[in-house]
């Protein structure tokens, strides 16, 4: 899929604009704060419609606006394979009303909007990947999982929810006996949880190590699940299957009971979850305390290469590379590297950002050169 048009109507400080992208992407290049990011995030809130930059819509909506719509039209590169798509999605700040079109219909659920275009967003904010605690790393999974896995996000919605119920039978009556109900679904909910990123890490963790080497110029880093749930695969077992995360899950369950009641709070499943992310070497180091700026924002970027080669072999389609600025702070021989790999990678849409044109690096010769200034952008 690549993204043909685009039509912004005061999202952020992008005014009222219709543009139409060429099928290879674009370079925009502007000065600080003329809303280079801003462009970006609209055509990332019609993947997720959501900011990417975990802002609220109320945030997104121009100052003084009363409703702010972006609406893209989306076509694919192989015309075979699938139809061109047209997909919408407004926001109105008086009772802070968000809808979503697909091809003019609104579908029963937000969540069955998400995901056309398939796109990935690297930024400069992505080392918070590395650096924040686990709920960051969860939250990566999650929007990964939700975009290229169908059924993930229902049963995440569903665990959030039976949880949320369960803590609050816990924290109100100090007992097992109200929470207790909510035990089976979420059991249920949490094993499907735990299963496909369990599967998922399982499926990348080594593609993440190539990646990372060959950014990094040979250093080797990984990535690892540590489930809360302990579902270690007996000898003769590759990976446990959903079943033995739901009977392990149950189990444990049962055994913090006494805990969970003094502590007003369930202390098992999936939101306790962890993906580590270590570098090798004679010990394990965790990048989080240990590695360097560069080893960071290499292991985040690394990251964001396999959240693009999940939507290239869920969908066998080119994901649509969205660049904001990312080679800002990087050293010469990584930036080279990245590049190279992203040039022999990539083959569909890029959409980058830079300050100064010396700054495109990629595609240099090819990507048509916008630019912005005070939100108005020009071809
Ligand atoms: P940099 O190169 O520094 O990253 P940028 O071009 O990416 O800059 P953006 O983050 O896209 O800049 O845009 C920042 C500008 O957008 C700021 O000047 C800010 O005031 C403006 N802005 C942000 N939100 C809104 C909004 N809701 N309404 C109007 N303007 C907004
Ligand atoms: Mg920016």
């Amino acid at each position: 899929m690549h993204l043909k048009s685009l039509r912004i109507r005061h999202f952020r400080n992008l005014g009222v604009q219709e543009l139409e992208l060429p099928p290879e992407g674009l370079a925009l290049v502007g000065d600080n704060a003329q809303g280079k990011s801003n462009f970006l995030e609209s055509i990332y809130y019609l993947e997720t419609f959501r900011s990417f930059r975990g802002a609220r819509d109320d945030q997104l909506l121009a100052f003084g606006e009363a409703v702010f719509r972006v609406e893209g039209l989306l076509e694919p590169d192989d015309s075979g394979r699938c139809d061109a798509c047209n997909v919408a999605a407004a926001f109105q700040r008086s009772g802070r009303v968000k809808k979503v079109t697909i091809d003019g219909t609104e579908p029963p659920r937000l969540s069955e909007g998400i995901g056309r275009l398939g796109a990935v967003m690297f930024s400069p904010a992505d080392v918070a990947l590395v650096n924040e605690g686990p709920a960051e790393r969860r939250r990566f999974l999650d929007i990964v999982l939700s975009l290229n896995q169908p059924g993930y996000l229902g049963e995440l919605q569903r665990y959030r929810q039976v949880l949320a119920q369960r803590n609050a039978a816990l924290k109100d009556t100090r007992s097992m006996r109200l929470a207790e109900v909510w035990n089976e679904t979420l059991v249920r909910a949490g094993a499907a949880v735990s299963h496909a990123r369990a599967c998922w890490i399982g499926r990348w963790a080594e593609a993440f190590a190539t990646y990372y080497a060959e950014v990094s110029g040979g250093r080797a880093a990984r990535i690892e699940y540590q489930p809360s749930i302990d579902a270690q695969p007996s000898a003769d077992v590759e990976a446990p299957g959903v079943e033995a995360w739901t009977e392990a899950f149950a189990r444990q369950l049962d055994a913090a009971g006494e805990r969970e009641v003094r502590m007003g709070t369930t202390v098992v499943g999936p939101h306790r979850d962890e993906m580590r992310i270590t570098l090798d070497g004679e010990r394990e180091l965790d990048v989080r305390d240990y590695g360097s700026g560069g080893q960071r924002r290499t292991a985040a970027l690394a990251l964001r290469l396999v959240e693009a080669a999940t939507i290239r072999e869920v969908r066998g389609q080119e994901p649509v590379i969205l660049l904001d600025d990312v080679f800002a702070e990087l050293d010469e021989a990584r930036s080279e590297r990245i590049l190279s790999l992203i040039e022999r990678e990539e083959t569909g849409q890029v959409i980058l950002t830079a300050p100064k044109d010396a700054d495109v690096r990629i595609r240099r010769d090819v990507l048509p050169r916008w630019g912005i200034s005070d939100g108005r952008i020009e071809a």
